[in-house]
């Protein structure tokens, strides 16, 4: 590339003759600008990587400095190409849709380049590979995360493959960890896989002290989500990394589980109080369900969209620039209606883990 290029994600739409509207498709963000000269939008259409300055200077009859002024302008804004130069980003022809995602958070080549190998490098432990794990493992891989912690004593069985990604016939008796790595394998070969064939108990995380952790991801629900929920926040919150609390799934609702950031965010033991205080409730009113031998009804697409926004998340986090979303709340995804409902879960100050006076309090 000789010359600055407008970010390929950009439309410019000239409004009228004084305003120019960049679009930012990826994010869905506007920028307008007031203009008093009427070549600007022929100028800006005009940066393709191809022209220099001093060219584009010369054809629009301006002086260099002021082609650099609008440059400048627009590199700012995140509206220029900041791919440049590509031997920077390992494998970028194979991730280039994920890099020009990310690059609408960039405010710079070297800032893309750093967020890049950020999402690339981090080391990300999923435990639980049934119907969100095996979808989320799947969502990370292919948006270019190449160190992945896989943790599950299962074995595939027939009544898995409806609904959890990457298993087939031909796996039934294996062990998950091992199913879900060769099918991983076949979508990035440069992966790098870390096998744990066990459930999770309140002592088997230590297991993984020695090793690069930047997120982990529980979507183990054995011997059910509240204790496991627990068991991870409790040595995320230990060892200061982020963690999200995957889904599950209640009746006609898909819950989308909270991330932790720990000392920026409300932690597991803070939903925690907040739900318990919230759920007194007498009873002696409530009638109970029947539990024993109730199965509630799960299928692949549900799965999948409770995985993606995990996977969505991760990306968010891996990144360490760009924000994530789920943190002090959690949300319930309505399969009839669609909808999806957030509740908002603050951090509170006489949390025994993150509060003023808890045992992991960090700011
Ligand atoms: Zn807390």
């Amino acid at each position: 590339m000789r010359g600055p290029k407008l970010n390929s994600t950009v439309s410019v739409v000239k409004i009228n003759e004084n305003l120019i509207e960049f679009f930012k498709t990826n994010t869905r963000s506007q920028i307008r600008i007031k203009v008093n000269n009427n070549t600007i939008y022929e100028l800006v259409n005009s940066l393709d990587g191809e022209k220099s300055v001093d060219e584009i200077a010369e054809s629009f009859s301006t002086t260099p400095e002021e082609v650099e002024r609008l440059v400048l302008f627009l590199e700012k804004r995140g509206l220029l190409d900041t791919t440049f130069p590509r031997d920077d980003f390992i494998q970028y022809e194979q991730f280039r849709r994920t890099i020009h995602f990310v690059e609408e958070y960039a405010i710079s080549h070297e800032d893309l380049v750093e967020m890049w190998n950020s999402i690339r490098n981090a080391g990300v432990l999923i435990i639980g590979l049934g119907a969100v794990g095996s979808w989320v493992a799947c969502n990370l891989v292919q948006s270019g995360v190449t160190k992945i912690y896989l943790m599950d004593a299962d074995k595939v069985d027939e009544t898995n493959l409806h609904r959890q990604f990457g298993y087939r016939y031909s796996d039934i008796g294996c062990y998950k960890v091992d199913a879900l790595e060769r099918r991983l394998k076949e979508y990035n070969k440069d992966i790098n896989i870390f096998k744990c064939y066990e459930f999770l108990n309140s002592e088997n995380l230590d297991t993984f002290n020695e090793m690069q952790l930047n997120l982990i991801i529980n979507c183990a629900d054995k011997p059910n989500v509240d204790t496991t929920s627990l068991w991870v926040g409790k040595y995320g919150m230990q060892k200061r990394i982020p963690h999200i609390i995957g889904g599950g799934y209640n009746l006609h609702l898909s819950l989308i589980g909270q991330t932790v950031m720990p000392g920026k965010s409300a932690c597991v033991n803070c939903f925690k109080k907040t739900l318990e205080e919230e759920n007194t409730i007498d009873p002696e009113k409530v009638r109970k369900l029947m539990v024993k031998n109730r199965k509630v009804g799960s299928f692949g697409p549900m799965c999948a969209i409770v995985a993606s926004m995990i996977g969505m998340e991760s990306i968010k986090i891996l990144s360490g620039k760009i924000p994530p979303s789920n943190i002090n709340r959690r949300g319930e995804f309505n399969i009839y209606s669609m909808d999806i409902k957030y509740k908002e879960y603050g951090r509170r100050d006489d949390c025994e883990w993150c509060g003023k006076e808890g045992k992991y309090f960090c700011n």
